[in-house]
């Protein structure tokens, strides 16, 4: 995708800080972190959001992320990391190529601790439940 800036740095046309690569996966570091050590990996073929990610990709992927966030914390010292994927901008996304966040959190870093959780009015979780089911 020629406008696609990770697609650019996937061929090395954007300058990044690469921690990790194999012929499907790319990892680096994130030019604007949460914390120093926040680290992004992205599947080399250029895919939006979840939805649309075949499973080999995301099976990739996500072994790639696994041992990446052992290094990330570990090497940042961290006290705790979170694993963070947006998908469309109402939800935080604003690189149209499938991207997973690798965040090292430490005490008092002012990022997120709890979200504001609120409980279904009577009746409505199971409700919900069942049309998700429904979606499969
Ligand atoms: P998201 O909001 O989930 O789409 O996250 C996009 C992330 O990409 C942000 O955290 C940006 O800081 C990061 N980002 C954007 N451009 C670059 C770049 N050239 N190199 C590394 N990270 C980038
Ligand atoms: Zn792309």
């Amino acid at each position: 995708m020629p406008d696609c800036i990770f697609c650019q740095i996937i061929k090395g046309q954007l300058p990044s800080a690469k921690i990790y690569e194999d012929e499907r996966v790319i990892s680096f570091l994130d030019i604007n972190p949460v914390n120093p050590g926040h680290t992004l990996v992205i599947p080399k073929a250029h895919y939006k959001t979840i939805f649309e990610l075949p499973e080999e990709e995301l099976i990739a992927c996500m072994k790639v992320a696994q041992k990446i966030a052992g290094a990330v914390f570990k090497g940042t010292n961290a006290a705790g990391l979170n694993f963070i994927q947006n998908n469309l901008r109402p939800a935080g996304q604003h690189v149209d190529h499938i991207h997973f966040h690798l965040i090292p959190r430490f005490p008092q870093d002012n990022f997120y601790t709890s979200w504001p959780g609120k409980p279904y009015p009577q009746g409505e979780l199971e409700k919900l439940a069942k049309k998700i089911i429904g979606c499969f």
